[in-house]
């Protein structure tokens, strides 16, 4: 059993993380400063003894007690409305925040995982995406906030495996869903599901003919606590990789809520991605063969049961 810190432990990816950490008997240490996680998050797991919460903004000093064996580093907005809303708290998080969490892991002896995304490779020329592309991003575009702070926080994590010899890892991470994930954070599965279950249209950007990836959580958190403790100290893509349109995911999302909405073209927000969908060979290959296994049917009918408590 470890003692685990996991910045962002109140948001959604960070909540499932928690949970399964406690679940599995370890102490966990969950940070936060609700800029967009949540107390709702963890509100089941703060009467449970091996829980701690710390309220903090990870970008000034970080002081925790004691020892930790290991540090998940998920604080940051993650919706492309957050990150246009909270452009300079994004960066702050990317690039200051990273560093920190790099030197609490340094002083503790502890190995730390990154997460970062898929947005690294920006609007992608190679598809599907493998882990030594490079990218395609635009760095002054209002979606760089997010794509460069990552970037920049890969970096700076590389730097201290390299100069300091603290054991890290990266994980990148493709459009993940399911319960937990706030309501109004604009990304495409709240803002479809309480569409559909409200009896509106469904708001296609574009002409819906981009293409997503979509992984349920606990796949993810599945994968991210095998890379969390492989012997791998490379970026590795999670995710699922059945793509589909966002119109044909609308259509689906239709059915499997039996609502009457129909469909409204948006216009497409700047420097949307054409195309995502993960290579996972590598992951297959060091995460003793880690592959996703919860169908999107099956996962959006979980989402959709979240939702359906909570949109009104
Ligand atoms: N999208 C959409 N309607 C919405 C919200 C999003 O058509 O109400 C599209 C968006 O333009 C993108 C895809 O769905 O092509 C996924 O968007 P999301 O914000 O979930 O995350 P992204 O994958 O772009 O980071």
């Amino acid at each position: 059993m470890s003692r685990i810190l996991v910045t962002g432990g109140a948001g959604f990816i960070g909540s499932h993380l928690c949970e399964r950490l406690v679940a599995e008997g370890n102490d966990v240490i969950c940070v936060d400063n609700f800029l967009t996680g949540s107390p709702d998050n963890i509100a089941p797991l703060l009467g449970n003894s091996k829980f701690h919460f710390i309220q903090l903004d990870i970008t000034n000093f970080i002081y925790v007690s004691g020892p930790v064996d290991a540090i998940l580093h998920f604080a940051s907005p993650a919706s492309p409305i957050d990150y246009l809303e909270l452009p300079i708290q994004t960066l702050k998080v990317g690039s200051l925040g990273t560093h920190k969490v790099l030197g609490l892991a340094k002083e503790k002896g502890a190995r730390i995982l990154l997460a970062s995304t898929s947005e690294v490779y920006g609007d992608p020329l190679v598809h599907p995406q493998t882990e030594d592309y490079w990218g395609n991003v635009n760095p002054i575009g209002p979606r760089g906030v997010y794509d460069e702070a990552k970037r920049f926080a890969e970096a700076i994590t590389m730097a201290y495996q390299r100069s300091h010899g603290v054991e890290t890892r990266i994980v990148r991470i493709f459009n993940t869903y399911g319960p937990r994930m706030r309501q109004e954070d604009g990304r495409v599965v709240p803002n479809f599901i309480a569409q559909a279950l409200r009896g509106e249209d469904l708001t296609v950007y574009g002409d819906g003919g981009q293409t997503r990836s979509f992984c349920y959580v606990t796949d993810l958190v599945e994968g991210i606590l095998r890379l969390l403790w492989s012997d791998y100290r490379e970026p590795v893509n999670i995710g699922n990789p059945r793509e589909m349109t966002v119109l044909d995911f609308a259509k689906l999302i239709i059915e499997l809520t039996g609502s009457q909405s129909g469909i409204t073209h948006k216009p497409l927000p700047v420097d949307d991605p054409k195309v995502r969908q993960p290579d996972i060979t590598l992951a297959r290959r060091v995460l003793n063969d880690w592959t996703p296994s919860v169908p999107v049917e099956e996962g959006l009918r979980l989402a959709i049961e979240y939702f359906q408590g909570k949109v009104r």
